[in-house]
């Protein structure tokens, strides 16, 4: 468990490092925009054609046509570089599996077309009490308690057999052919792929606070054009 603690900690360490790091270096590659002899910021209202003004539009073009493509040609490297990795059948994450959201708000999110909320309700049911999935892997849900996330729902799969096989494994959908999709999330400790997952850390760590930071500049911009 402090092991765990350890790493969590280490974690968000190096999460805030790289998103200054990575804050930095955006700023920089706008500043390369700004058009000579403009005074002001590119976070202010300027007149629709003025050099301040284009500036704001040129920013949002490195970002939507460089520097996302680049994030997102990244991440499609590491997660390719998954397939490197075993999934060793522990089945750990069929019998227990976290969502931010109840069923009734995945239900709705699937109602309005989303479709990994549709996927993750065409396979998993919720647990009756946080009890009872507990018992599948006490050390992940006290970690999260820890952390003040007790606001998250847990969910298992009844296609899982006794001997940890999928039932229906050539109709799984593609959430569990994908899983682990997310390279910062908390894995089982006997995942075959946590090696995969301490060796892209960095990267996805810078990846993730690239897009944080790039969302931040977008939503700003937005807002003013
Ligand atoms: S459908 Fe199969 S692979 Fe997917 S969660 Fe259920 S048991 Fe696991
Ligand atoms: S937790 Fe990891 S090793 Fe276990 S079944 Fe899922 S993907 Fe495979």
């Amino acid at each position: 468990m402090a092991e765990l603690n350890d790493k969590i900690t280490k974690l968000r360490k190096n999460y805030r490092e790289i998103f200054v790091t990575c804050g930095e270096e955006i700023e920089k590659r706008v500043n390369e925009l700004r058009p000579e002899n403009l005074e002001g910021e590119i976070f202010q209202k300027y007149e629709s054609d003025s050099a301040g003004y284009k500036w704001q539009v040129s920013v949002l073009e490195l970002l939507d046509n460089e520097i996302s493509k680049e994030i997102y040609r990244k991440l499609n490297e590491i997660l390719a570089y998954r397939s490197q990795f075993k999934c060793i059948g522990c089945a750990t994450c069929c019998k227990l599996a976290s969502s931010e959201f109840s069923p009734e708000e995945l239900k709705q999110k699937a109602d309005n077309g989303d479709n990994f909320a549709g996927q993750f309700l065409s396979v998993f049911v919720p647990y009756k009490s946080k009890e009872e999935a507990e018992k599948i892997y006490p050390e992940y849900i006290e970690l999260l308690k820890e952390n003040g996330e007790n606001d998250v729902y847990f969910y298992h799969c009844p296609k899982v057999t006794e001997d940890n096989r999928c039932s229906d494994y050539e109709n799984r959908p593609q959430i569990c052919r994908d899983f682990p999709d997310n390279p910062l999330s908390i894995l089982p400790k006997a995942c075959g792929y946590n090696e995969w997952k301490e060796e892209i850390e960095p990267i996805a760590l810078m990846l993730h606070s690239m897009l944080e930071i790039t969302d931040y500049y977008r939503t700003k911009l937005d807002e003013l054009l």
